[in-house]
C-alpha cells in the first residue's frame, strides 16, 4: 500500500532566515533582555555563578525568546537539542527558562493551586536516567526558585501523578520515609469510588523530576493504558543519549507520548551525540505524535 507522504518527510529542517538570537553575555542580561524574574537572577548570583557557561550562553536566548520573537527564524520550533560536555552547566541551562515561565505564570494568576483549567498534572516534567541525578536536579531547582512560588517534586515510589477516578493498583508497599515531602499531599479521602486499595500520594508540584521507570509506572493504569500528562507544557530529557538508549527508550517515549499538550516544548540535553539522539533531533522538530511514531520504527 502506498504510504502517504508525511509531514516528517517534507524537509523537517527548514532553512529559513538564519536569525539566531544574540548569545547571552552575562546573567544580568537574563533580566534586562529577557525579563527573567529578578528573584531568579538573584538566586543565580547568590550561588556565585558570574559568567554563563557556553551551553548556557547559547541555549538560554533560544529558550527564553517567545515564539513571536523568533518568527521567520530557523528557531520557530520550540524544541531544542543541546550537546555540551559533562560539567558544563546543562542543568541550570534547562532549569532557568522553565522556572522563570512558571514563576511568572503563578505570580500573575495569583494562583497558589496547580489548577490551570482542568490541569492537575505538573506543568513541567524532567526525566533523568538515575535517581541520584534526579535528586541533584531537584536540589538545583529549589535553589534557583527560592522566593518564587515554583514547587519541585522528586518522583518517589507510591506517588500518583494523575488523579484517578478508580482505585489505584499500587500495592501498599510504600514506606513512610518520604512522608515529610511537602510537595506531596494525601489524596482527598472523599473523592473516588469505594477504596478497596490505598491510593498513592498525589504529586502536587509544578515541576516533577523523575527517572523513566518511576514515572511510567505511575502513569500506567490497570488496563496498561498510559494516562495523559495534560498539564505538562515542558518536557526535559536530561542525559538524552542514555534516555534514548535501548534500555530506556521505550519508557522515555511513553512519557513523551503522554505529554499531550499541543504547546509542548521538548528539550534534550546530552554530553554526547549518539546516532540514537541524532535521529531524535529530526523527530523532535516534527509534531510530538509524529516524533514518537518515527522513533518507534527504528
Ligand atoms: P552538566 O549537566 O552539563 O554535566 P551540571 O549542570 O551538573 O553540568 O553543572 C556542573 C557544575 O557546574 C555544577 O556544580 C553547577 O552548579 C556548576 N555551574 C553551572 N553553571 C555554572 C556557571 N555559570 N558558573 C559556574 N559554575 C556553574
Ligand atoms: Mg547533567
Amino acid at each position: 500500500k502506498k504510504k502517504k507522504r508525511s509531514n516528517a518527510e517534507e524537509a523537517p529542517v527548514k532553512k529559513k532566515t538564519e536569525i539566531y538570537p544574540q548569545p547571552l553575555q552575562d546573567f544580568e542580561h537574563l533580566r534586562t533582555r529577557y525579563g527573567v524574574h529578578g528573584r531568579i537572577v538573584r538566586n543565580i548570583r547568590q550561588q556565585a555563578y558570574t559568567i554563563p557557561t557556553e551551553v548556557q550562553l547559547g541555549s538560554l536566548p533560544l529558550l527564553l525568546s517567545s515564539s513571536t520573537d523568533l518568527e521567520d527564524s530557523v528557531w520557530e520550533t520550540p524544541n531544542l537539542l543541546a550537546v555540551a560536555p559533562t560539567g558544563s552547566g546543562k542543568t541550570l541551562a534547562f532549569l532557568i527558562p522553565v522556572v522563570d515561565s512558571i514563576a511568572k505564570l503563578k505570580a500573575s494568576s495569583n494562583d497558589e493551586t496547580l489548577a490551570d483549567g482542568d490541569d492537575v498534572t505538573p506543568r513541567a516534567i524532567v526525566v533523568a536516567p538515575t535517581k541520584e541525578l534526579a535528586s541533584q536536579i531537584v536540589n538545583e531547582g529549589r535553589k534557583l526558585s527560592q522566593g518564587t512560588k515554583v514547587k519541585f517534586a522528586l518522583m518517589r515510589k507510591g506517588m500518583e501523578v494523575v488523579e484517578r477516578t478508580e482505585p489505584a493498583t499500587t500495592s501498599d508497599d510504600r514506606t513512610s520515609d518520604d512522608d515529610s515531602d511537602s510537595s506531596v499531599v494525601e489524596p482527598n479521602e472523599t473523592t473516588g469510588p469505594a477504596k478497596t486499595r490505598k491510593r498513592g500520594q498525589l504529586v502536587k508540584a509544578d515541576i516533577l523530576v523523575s527517572t523513566p521507570l518511576a514515572l511510567v509506572n505511575a502513569l500506567t493504569d490497570t488496563t496498561g493504558t498510559t494516562l495523559p500528562l495534560r498539564g505538562a507544557r515542558y518536557l526535559i530529557l536530561d542525559e538524552a543519549d542514555v534516555l534514548l538508549d535501548p534500555l530506556f527508550r521505550e519508557q522515555t517515549l511513553s512519557i513523551w507520548k503522554s505529554c499531550t499538550s499541543p504547546s509542548l516544548r521538548v528539550s534534550l540535553w546530552s554530553a554526547t551525540m549518539g546516532s540514537n539522539v541524532e535521529s531524535l533531533v529530526v523527530s523532535t522538530i516534527t509534531s510530538q505524535r509524529k516524533a514518537v511514531e518515527l522513533s518507534m520504527k527504528q
